[in-house]
């Protein structure tokens, strides 16, 4: 009797039935197909100083960089500074940023952050992690993407959706936590690398290696990826 063919998998939850293998000895190799692929990964969130882009990073979570350019064009004309945030009436602002989502708890935070970086940090968006994790909204993922592109500080990985379904898909990580998937890429990459790692990820999580519909077909890393044969067969 013929073998049954097995189902054709479509989404994430295939994988959870899917033990994936460790493919981290491929990690180097992964690696050099990626950069090549997307060259220029890097954020396209618009900011002019280290405020506008904690502001805007926080802003991001569950939208898309496109849709908070349209909103900061605005908001940062008219909150020009961290106590114009501080100060700032909470209706008026939920309504200046209704269009991001999640919107009342976004402006909560904002202002609160906002608030104590006047307090407790002379006005200044903070430059250390130990410090930037303490403001309301901001957690290890905000905080490294801060370091990195205001103050050229390196860290360690902005672990976000695409970095940990992306990671978690190719084998690199087992985990689902996103300070040990940090933890897991961290040991794989050169510390030259560490900046460009989670844009590239997020980049190809974008583009093909969808949620829903991994577009394995066309995917660089495809003859190194142990889930390939999980949604290429058919
Ligand atoms: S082969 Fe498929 S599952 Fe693996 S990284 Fe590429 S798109 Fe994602």
């Amino acid at each position: 009797m013929p073998e049954k063919k097995p189902e054709k998998l479509t989404s994430n939850e295939s994988l959870k039935e899917y033990d994936i293998p460790d493919n981290r000895h491929n990690f180097d190799r992964i690696w050099a197909l990626l950069k090549e692929e997307y060259p220029d990964a890097k954020p396209s969130l618009n900011y002019s100083n280290p405020l506008e882009l904690l502001v805007a990073t926080v802003l991001s979570a569950q939208s898309t960089d496109v849709q908070i350019n349209r909103v900061t064009e605005n908001l940062f004309k008219k909150y020009r500074n961290v106590r114009d945030y501080a100060n700032a009436d909470l209706r008026e602002f939920e309504s200046d940023i209704y269009s991001t989502g999640f919107y009342k708890s976004k402006a909560k935070n904002i202002k609160a952050a906002a608030q104590l970086i006047v307090e407790r940090y002379g006005g200044k968006v903070p430059q250390t992690m130990e410090e930037l994790v303490t403001l309301p909204g901001v957690g290890r993922k905000t905080a490294n993407i801060v370091l990195a592109r205001a103050f050229g500080v390196v860290e360690g990985i902005a672990v976000d959706t695409h970095v940990k379904r992306v990671s978690g898909r190719l084998g690199l990580t087992r985990h689902s936590d996103p300070l040990k998937i940090e933890k897991d890429l961290i040991s794989l990459a050169r510390k030259e690398d560490l900046d460009s790692i989670s844009m590239t990820l997020i980049y190809h999580g974008r583009k093909v290696c969808q949620a829903r519909k991994p577009r394995c077909q066309v995917c660089v890393v495809k003859e190194l990826c142990p889930s390939s044969i999980l949604f290429l067969r058919e």
